[in-house]
């Protein structure tokens, strides 16, 4: 089968190639691919960013985020069938640590990534535990079903603390997710979504999920705007992804007194802190990693299946698995939103 690999470390370094798919074995499933997305996560991996990357053992075939259709299964696995459609949970989580215990599986303490730990998604097959597979009704759209995974981050993200219904949301960083979130704030009753970021594209996609005023945040002081559109107070929630410092401290300023902070977008380097900013303005901080196992799931998907969100917007192109290298490229170049691989298009 063909297989996009990061074959080199360093910038690039990877390529199509033949691998011979793997069969399913005790406790593991068999995908047939239907559509994979390539995301930040990936990207990190492609430009050879510090942490995640540098674990990696290569050749690796790369991706995470996938839909696709059962074609085998192992030994053992009774709840999934030959034929049945399933997106991934990308954390495989161990299910006897502590947090797993706790019902915190997606902050497991042995977690490991299809893509990074073993062979990923972006391939004709992908061979993966059983217990990461989320069952989709055969009419979703792989296409649709390949963005859960990211989307079930934007979900947990406005669910946690004081959710959004009613209040103002700023969503600063319009990657996929971000924009992901613009659309989960609105589906769920947020009175007004504010979105920041650089790029053109994103900030014309931001628009379109639904966001009240997309901010470009080289052209406009955001944390003025905001203020002006909220009567001087500041917004309710602010959900950081941007993982810049510009970005944190855009956030922190635009909150109002006592707000959510969530932070999502992982900071490349440490980010200094005055705690007395926090003590005068005593904002929530919450953390969020991943998406809860499995109830993010099934509020993410009850969102699409109901019609009240509509990811396709975020979907910017959908390309062969043989043009995969050109989807990191049309990131790189800001070209791109969310690129979805297909296999044998
Ligand atoms: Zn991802
Ligand atoms: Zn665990």
């Amino acid at each position: 089968m063909l297989a996009l690999c990061k074959i080199e470390e360093g910038l690039g370094g990877v390529a199509v190639r033949s691998v011979e798919p793997r069969d399913a074995g005790a406790g593991e499933i068999r995908l047939s691919i239907g559509a994979a997305g390539i995301c930040g996560t990936d990207m990190q991996i492609y430009n050879w960013a510090p942490r995640m990357a540098r674990r990696m053992k290569l050749p690796r075939v790369l991706g995470h985020e996938a839909s696709g259709v059962v074609d085998q299964v192992g030994e053992g696995v009774d709840d999934i069938k030959v034929g049945d459609h399933v997106s991934l949970e990308s954390h495989i989580y161990c299910g006897v640590c502590r947090p797993c215990r706790l019902g915190r599986a997606h902050l497991c303490n042995a977690t490991t990534y299809p893509g990074i730990d073993i062979d990923g998604v972006f391939a004709d097959h992908v061979t993966v535990p059983a217990r990461i597979a989320w069952r989709n009704p055969p009419d979703l759209p792989h296409e649709v079903a390949a963005m859960l995974e990211p989307f079930g981050i934007a979900v947990h993200a406005c669910l946690e603390g004081s959710g959004v219904a009613g209040q103002t949301v700023l969503v600063n960083g319009c990657g996929p997710i971000g924009l992901m979130a613009v659309a989960a704030a609105r589906a769920l009753g947020a009175a007004r979504v504010f979105a920041a970021d650089l790029n053109p594209l994103r900030l014309a996609t931001a628009e379109a999920m639904g966001a009240d005023r997309a901010l470009k945040a080289d052209e406009t002081d955001v944390v003025a705007a905001v203020r002006d559109m909220t009567s001087g107070e500041g917004v309710d929630v602010g959900i950081e992804f941007s993982g810049s410092e510009a970005g944190f401290r855009a956030v922190f300023e635009s909150l109002c007194k006592g707000g959510d902070f969530r932070l999502v977008g992982a900071p490349p380097a440490a980010i200094p802190v005055d705690f007395t900013w926090w003590l005068l303005k005593c904002p929530r901080m919450i953390n969020i990693h991943g998406r809860r196992i499995w109830e993010t799931w099934q509020q993410a998907t009850e969102l699409i299946h109901a019609g009240a969100v509509d990811l396709g917007p975020v979907r910017s192109h959908v390309l062969p698995l043989s043009e995969a290298a050109e989807g990191f490229e049309l990131i790189r170049r800001g070209e791109a939103v969310k690129p979805l691989l297909v296999p044998g298009a």
